[in-house]
């Protein structure tokens, strides 16, 4: 769950499911994850792209095993403590891992407060007020899971009014006005453009070091950047951890 929920950060569903089954085959325990070096680590991230998740979860493997005896804790708030472990992800782990009454507010949650409860703006704090005022007593995480579904399958950015299981009860579907969504807590905002990009380079350079370690010279042609702007961003990879530089190489880290 808490590997899954590091993978779905910023990552759709399609794309997760692979890497994620071949990162539990590799580390089965975050022991296993914790011991490999973070070049491994990398190179099973391979295709889920921003790779500071990546470093954040092998972090949070370490701190699993040096601090809660190889067991990933079943607090909310040692959840939070994690490295890479935001409230959503704590927040989702704690109810569907382990059963905690906590609200799990995301993009599509957040949708679904705006529009069917609220009928108006919601900010952060208030859609988290909301939620949890929402949730059981018994049974949360299924209620959770619930409202998850709603926003993915029925009250998506187009909403399905119609088929919506909920549409007589909904505040927006009654009274009308404008779509509250668009403005509203955990509802994303539209995505910088990828193409040409810095997080794009970075992904390049990742992918030809999981190969094999590469010269400064070879990785700037890679990113099809001047040396000037190739030293910019290794040295941006090396301020995350992500890199190291040995000689004239430039290494994943810990390999
Ligand atoms: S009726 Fe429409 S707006 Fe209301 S919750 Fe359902 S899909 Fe969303």
């Amino acid at each position: 769950m808490l590997v899954s929920e590091v993978m779905l950060q910023q990552t759709q569903t399609s794309r997760v499911i692979e890497p994620w089954t071949r990162f539990l085959e590799a580390f089965p325990t975050p022991t296993a994850c914790a011991e490999a070096p973070l070049s491994d680590v990398l190179r099973l991230w391979s295709g889920l792209g921003y790779h500071r998740r990546a470093k954040a979860l092998h972090d949070a493997a370490k701190m699993i095993r040096d601090e809660f005896d190889g067991a990933v804790p079943s607090e909310v708030a040692d959840l939070r403590r994690l490295p890479g472990i935001g409230e959503y992800s704590a927040n989702a782990v704690g109810s569907f891992a382990f059963g905690r009454a906590v609200a799990v507010v995301d993009t599509n949650v957040g949708r679904v407060l705006a529009r069917a409860l609220a009928n108006r703006t919601l900010s952060v704090s208030d859609a988290r007020v909301e939620a949890n005022e929402l949730l059981p007593r018994t049974n949360a995480a299924s209620f959770n899971q619930a409202l998850l579904d709603l926003g993915a399958q029925f009250c998506s950015s187009a909403p399905r009014c119609a088929l919506c299981p909920v549409a007589r009860a909904c505040k927006w579907n009654r009274e009308g006005g404008p779509d509250p969504a668009p403005r509203s807590a955990g509802v994303s905002r539209a995505q910088p453009k990828f193409h040409g990009s810095n997080r794009e380079a970075r992904g390049r350079v990742i992918a030809a070091l999981r190969e094999r370690p590469r010269s400064m010279q070879h990785l700037s042609a890679c990113v099809a950047m001047d040396a000037d702007r190739g030293d910019a961003l290794i040295a941006g990879l090396v301020a995350d951890g992500l890199v190291e530089r040995r000689g004239r190489l430039v290494h994943l880290s810990g390999e």
